[in-house]
């Protein structure tokens, strides 16, 4: 809260600058430890190249220089490098920053956390056995609650980032009212998988027809449900205007976004190289990022991206509508009520495990 406060001044005149992006994505390793069913990341070869911690506060300094506003680290599970905190601590000073873990290593890097502005814990459902199977390793719920629980009684924030999917899809709006009676805001993933693109930077999402979603109506009914729920309570950690545009999309198929890949938003590999998003092929390296920002070539790349329909992961989607100046500026000001629930008075250290069950769908 300190930290972000500090910040609050500086990001809002950032983001009040033209023609910057407002988002960046650092994959920072491909290394991972659980082997989640709808993920390409763990059954590729595990690659521990890796750029260095230097290279990547130089490029961090590149975000600054061209205006980013929010870093969010992820992989691979992020929290495997050694150099995490030093790395959270440098962006942290400039950025809005998340980081995100499966659960299974944030109480164990408790110390490399304290800077971060949010630590987003993947956790999908409230029922053990589903979530251990969708991780594919045993335990990944009660790592994940442990690592809720312990995370708040250290004072870090933390937020639950559940992956919409056919298997959850029924029970993430009672999964959200429970998050937050606790205090605990909720940041959406959709399950997408991805398309086959020539070079593409990165592997994530992988299809598998039991995640699928199979049932628009029902989507396009918890969008609407979290309409209202965020028109009452503060933490469904996603703006109005995403939860709109999804339901939109839900029930008429309709697109209301144009793609705003390495306009609002670009993605870093563990190389460090950068594109526009991770199906995209790699453009630069993050150390000349700032002399090619302005080139005809990415101005071109923007032009091919702003027609591109091929995906549905929903930060894309987000950056893509939040693009504008007040588009950024609306971001920010969710982000600020969520982190003022976290710091809210009433909430609870320990997470209430009989609601919890009496939650469970
Ligand atoms: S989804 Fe995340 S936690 Fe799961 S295997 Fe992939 S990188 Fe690891
Ligand atoms: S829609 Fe945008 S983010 Fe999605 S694959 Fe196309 S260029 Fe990438």
């Amino acid at each position: 809260m300190r930290l972000f406060s500090e910040k609050a001044p500086s990001l809002l005149k950032r983001s009040l600058t033209p023609n910057r992006p407002y988002h960046a994505q650092w994959l920072l390793t491909r290394r991972c430890n659980y082997r989640c069913r709808s993920c390409s990341i763990w059954r590729e070869k595990q690659n521990s190249e890796e750029i260095s911690t230097e290279d990547v506060k130089r490029g961090l300094d590149v975000f600054r220089k061209l205006g980013v506003i929010e870093v969010v680290f992820s992989g691979g599970n992020p929290l495997l490098r050694d150099d995490i905190g030093e790395i959270i601590d440098y962006a942290s000073r400039f950025f809005i920053t998340t980081v995100y873990d499966n659960g299974s290593l944030a109480a164990k890097r408790i110390d490399a956390l304290r800077n971060v502005d949010f630590v987003a814990i993947s956790l999908d459902t409230l029922d053990k056995e589903k979530l251990d199977y969708i991780k594919g390793v045993p335990g990944a719920w009660e790592n994940a609650i442990h690592a809720i629980d312990t995370l708040r009684k250290e004072g870090i924030p933390v937020v639950i980032s559940p992956t919409i999917s056919r298997l959850n899809q029924h029970e993430i709006v009672d999964f959200t009212k429970y998050f937050i009676s606790q205090g605990i805001p909720v940041l959406y993933c959709l399950y997408s998988y991805d398309y086959q693109m020539e070079n593409q930077l990165f592997g994530i999402g992988k299809r598998v027809d039991e995640f699928e979603h199979d049932d628009k109506v029902a989507l396009a009914r918890v969008c609407d449900e979290l309409i209202e729920l965020k028109t009452k309570r503060q933490g469904v950690f996603i703006t109005a205007k995403a939860l709109s545009a999804l339901e939109e999309y839900f029930s008429s198929g309709r697109r209301t976004w144009r793609c705003e890949a390495l306009r609002g938003f670009f993605i870093v590999d563990h190389l460090g190289r950068v594109a526009g998003c991770h199906l995209r092929k790699p453009t630069a390296s993050i150390l000349e990022l700032a002399d090619q920002w302005n080139s005809e070539g990415f101005e071109k790349l923007r032009r091919e991206y702003s027609k591109c329909q091929k995906c549905t992961y929903l930060c894309y989607i987000v950056y893509s509508l939040h693009a504008s100046i007040l588009g950024n500026i609306d971001i920010i000001r969710d982000q600020w009520k969520n982190i003022g629930l976290l710091w809210s008075r009433n909430r609870r250290m320990t997470l209430a495990v009989d609601d919890m069950a009496s939650t469970k769908c």
